[in-house]
């Protein structure tokens, strides 16, 4: 097929913006048009439950500076909101009505949180957290003496837990399962964030479900659990995951996932989706993954950023498969963390260097020897060493993990 000259790019989200800059950056000289339903130009979304939360920073990351967009020709489409694919006609259209035709069309729509169908969920002060206002409105919210429930202790429950109690907001954390994070983390690495939130002044209801949200007035007053103790509230966060945004793939006829948790839009290696001349990146691409061997749906900001550019390169018909390993951070009270690879804790071998009581160590998942995954706490040397050591899935004895200089374990 001869090369595009129409390349539409549906979500403004950091996958979206950084395939678009890349298509530039390779020379693409066809129409680019980038369509998004969020007002801001396109940020990344990690800062909104760290540094505007934390009050530290009023703006994002934003992918690109503001005159990037015109400066390269990308038609920055914002407050648009598609509301069809007719891949028959290769074209979107918009909620306005307005068709945009593509010969390569990029499925960025991402990811919204999970919420709860409960009694009481539409009260005001029942929030959840994914885009800027999100954030900046949930600042406004955190105030000293709030008090504050979290469902949910995942990532995005821990960060804005932490970003509360720095607030001196009065903050409780309700989690169905035994521990925080702890499909994720597995027992022993979930206690080492169940003890730095508790110092930290976070109470917590673990095992426990919630029923309702009470209100008074349409407002919030409590969320009652479901052994029925009622916890008062000011503000509620739901935190409890995020869904991809597959409506639109699904009604035009995509193939979506039913292999990885909480579907996706199903690509091959190289990104492309069921329809030939359709691509899917960032948190709605269920990717056939050459490293795993199987489909992948990762949620990361790593991900967006580099699926974005790379499939870019296939949008021109590069056909290259994206093989990275997902990579994850976070940053809680004075704990920095960065996850390499992917790790089942409940059937993978824990292997521990430095001190868990100190928070500096390193965590490595090995199955069958090889290391699958690692995580660094507050030791930031090793990077390119765990990374080597995970993208290689390098067998190593638990003793040479815990003792040996990293660098030499790379082969
Ligand atoms: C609060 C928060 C903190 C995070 N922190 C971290 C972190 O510390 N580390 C990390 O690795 N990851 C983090 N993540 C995850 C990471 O940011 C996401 O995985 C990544 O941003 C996904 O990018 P995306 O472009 O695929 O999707 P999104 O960022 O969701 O972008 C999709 C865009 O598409 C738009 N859209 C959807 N449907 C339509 C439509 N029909 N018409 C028009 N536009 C549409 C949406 O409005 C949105 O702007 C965080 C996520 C959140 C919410």
């Amino acid at each position: 097929m001869a090369q595009p000259q129409h390349i539409v790019i549906l979500g403004s989200g950091l996958a979206g913006a950084s395939a678009a800059g890349e298509l530039r950056a390779k020379g693409f000289t066809g129409e680019v048009v980038l369509i998004g339903k969020e007002p801001h130009r396109p940020y990344e979304l990690p800062a909104l439950s760290k540094g505007i939360l934390l009050g530290d920073a009023a703006d994002p990351d934003w992918v690109h500076d503001e005159d990037f967009y015109a400066k390269n020709d990308i038609e920055l489409r914002l407050s648009t909101t598609v509301g069809e694919i007719r891949l028959g006609d290769r074209v979107v259209i918009d909620d306005a009505g307005t068709a945009q035709a593509y010969d390569r069309l990029l499925l960025a729509t991402g990811s919204r949180p999970r919420t709860l169908d409960l009694s009481g969920s539409d009260l005001e002060g029942v929030r959840t957290l994914r885009t800027l206002d999100d954030s900046r409105a949930l600042l406004a919210a955190l105030t000293p003496g709030a008090r504050v429930v979290i469902i949910g202790a995942g990532w995005i429950g821990c960060e804005v837990a932490a970003a509360a109690r720095k607030h001196e907001a009065e903050v409780t954390i309700v989690e169905r399962l035994p521990l925080p994070l702890h499909q994720v983390l597995g027992d022993t690495i979930a206690r080492v964030f169940l003890d730095l939130h508790t110092e930290n002044g976070v109470s917590w209801r673990l095992d426990s479900g919630v029923a309702e949200f009470t209100g008074d007035g349409g407002k919030v007053t409590g969320v009652r659990l479901a052994d029925g103790t009622v916890l008062p509230a000011d503000l509620v966060v739901v935190a409890i995951g995020a869904v991809p945004r597959v409506e639109l793939a699904h009604a035009a006829g995509l193939q979506l996932s039913d292999s990885v948790p909480g579907g996706g839009v199903d690509t091959d290696a190289t990104l492309r989706t069921s329809a030939p001349d359709v691509y899917a990146a960032g948190d709605i691409a269920a990717q056939f993954h050459p490293r795993y061997g199987r489909r992948v749906r990762v949620e990361h900001w790593a991900n967006a950023k580099d699926q974005g550019a790379h499939v870019a390169g296939n949008l021109l018909d590069a056909g290259e498969p994206y093989t990275r390993s997902p990579y994850f951070f976070s940053d809680q009270y004075d704990l920095g963390m960065e996850v390499r690879g992917l790790a089942n804790p409940f059937r993978d071998e824990l292997v521990v260097r430095g001190d868990l009581s100190a928070r500096e160590f390193i965590a490595f998942w090995l199955r069958d020897g090889s290391v699958h995954a690692a995580m660094n706490v507050n030791l930031w040397d090793d990077g390119d060493a765990l990374q080597a050591l995970v993208d290689n899935q390098t067998k190593a004895e638990p003793q040479q993990l815990q003792q040996a200089d990293l660098a030499s374990l790379v082969g």
